[in-house]
């Protein structure tokens, strides 16, 4: 489907040659040469290995129609005359102006959302229940960064109404610029939590750098964050702003939480019950910023519901897998940060039916100088029902010396390697059992999986 044409880019990017200004369709917008994609404009990327415009020959084979093309590199002699080319001083600013270009033109009702955790899930919620009732597109999988961003958008059909977009950071001033790009009507913030934590500092650093949401959102755009977070209390002073939470101060006040092996039940003030098929109060709360949205977008109390029950699970997200003997496995082994990992043993002491539970907790990456505190952190939340922990890594044994010094009766174990916690497992397969497995994506601990499901 087409998107615009060359002659539409002139207007932004008016140093071009070849046959530019002629009305040629552009239908998707690329930086990987290997897609094989037919009336694509590349744009070339230059990398720390790699430097995109070594590629062109092979875009103009696999389909490309038309490139960005940084000022000073020299034109290959190879590029047929009259081969549009827009001259830029940075391809990747250049990607970044085009994106802005065409959400201003195809003028959906964008939302932004970002977080420390929870962004893929809260956008993977608001697309499920929004895709009801409203032609909508959205970031696929984790594309939030300062390129992958400007691909989603580029990526839209032309009769998108709305667009969702995922927006991840390191370093201050990076979620700013998304905003400015993406320019949105209702922008989220989940969660405050540690990651990224050596870039920030500290976590008023975190709140800040998502504050910066606030740069693009549109004057009179609505707001919608975390209220449970004490950091993000100066955002209140805004004009259209909406918290959600499980405080009486919030707006929206999450109650009645519920969970067994298929999925939560919560209420959400006014809007009434729901059910989700994800475990977990913190993804009670992802849910409830999608729900506030489809309410706002006057979408019914019925397609919400049916939305929120047909999203798609992304794997090792608090994942439940049937083990050996019937164990419960939880495989949320994709990523871990100090929070997330509270969160999740919540999960585990809160499910009824099993009268034995562990953890098998493997090291939490790139917390810098607070990296054993904030482990030691994680054991505040461990006490019964759980019976056992293991850890797994360099620093994960640290949750293990905490544990034995406040809560002596649980079972501890800690190992440098993942083949020991495995053997030790393989006693603990049984249906009154759940395992949770987490740690940062490093750690790889669904590796351990295969051994206790396979017959
Ligand atoms: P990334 O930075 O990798 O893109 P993300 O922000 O997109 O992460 P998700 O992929 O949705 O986050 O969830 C990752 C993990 O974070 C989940 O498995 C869960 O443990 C935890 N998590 C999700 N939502 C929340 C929340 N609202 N508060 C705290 N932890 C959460
Ligand atoms: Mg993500």
């Amino acid at each position: 489907m087409m998107k615009f044409t060359t002659s539409w880019m002139t207007e932004y990017f008016p140093s071009f040659s070849g046959a530019a200004a002629e009305e040629i369709p552009i239908h998707h917008v690329y930086t990987d040469t290997r897609q094989q994609t037919e009336k694509a404009l590349f744009v070339p990327i230059v990398g720390e290995n790699f430097d995109g415009h070594a590629f062109l020959q092979s875009a103009i084979t696999n389909g490309a129609v038309a490139s960005l093309w940084k000022k000073d590199v020299p034109v290959p002699a190879y590029v047929p005359n009259d081969f549009p080319l827009f001259m830029v001083e940075d391809t990747i600013s250049a990607l970044q102006q085009l994106a802005h270009a065409y959400r201003q033109e195809v003028n959906p009702t964008v939302i932004g959302v970002t977080g420390s955790n929870g962004k893929t899930t809260t956008k993977d919620f608001i697309a499920s229940v929004v895709s009801t009732t409203y032609q909508t597109h959205k970031t696929k999988g984790n594309y939030n960064n300062h390129i992958g961003m400007p691909l989603t958008i580029l990526d839209m059909p032309t009769s998108t109404q709305i667009l969702i977009l995922e927006m991840g950071m390191n370093h201050f001033g990076e979620i700013e610029q998304l905003s400015q790009i993406a320019n949105p009507d209702i922008a989220v913030i989940t969660n405050i939590g540690e990651s990224h934590i050596e870039h920030l500092g500290s976590r008023e650093g975190i709140a800040q750098a998502k504050s910066e949401i606030l740069a693009g959102l549109k004057e009179d755009g609505l707001m919608i964050m975390d209220g449970d977070e004490a950091l993000l209390a100066p955002l209140h002073s805004r004009k259209a702003v909406t918290s959600i939470g499980f405080g009486s101060n919030n707006r929206y006040v999450l109650s009645n939480v519920t969970s067994n092996e298929q999925g939560a039940q919560f209420t959400l003030s006014e809007q009434g019950s729901f059910e989700i098929p994800l475990l977990g109060r913190h993804n009670v709360k992802n849910a409830s910023y999608a729900i506030v949205i489809a309410n706002h977008l006057t979408i019914s109390k019925e397609s919400i519901q049916d939305g929120l029950a047909a999203l798609k699970l992304t794997g090792m997200r608090l994942e439940k897998i049937t083990g050996h003997n019937d164990v419960l496995l939880i495989n949320d082994a994709y990523n871990a940060s100090p929070t997330s990992m509270k969160a999740s043993i919540e999960v585990v002491k809160e499910l009824p039916n099993y009268s034995r539970k562990i953890l098998v907790l493997g090291d939490i990456l790139e917390l810098g100088t607070q990296s054993e505190s904030l482990h030691r952190s994680v054991a505040e939340t461990i006490t019964e029902p759980i019976n056992m922990v293991i850890a797994i890594g360099n620093t994960a044994p640290v949750i293990v010396e905490e544990i034995n010094k406040h809560v002596p009766t649980i079972e501890t174990y800690a190992f440098r390697s993942k083949e020991d916690a495995c053997k030790l497992l393989q006693d603990h397969l049984s249906k009154e059992t759940v395992i949770l497995f987490k740690a940062s994506r490093g750690m790889a601990l669904e590796t351990l999986l295969p051994s206790l499901t396979e017959q």
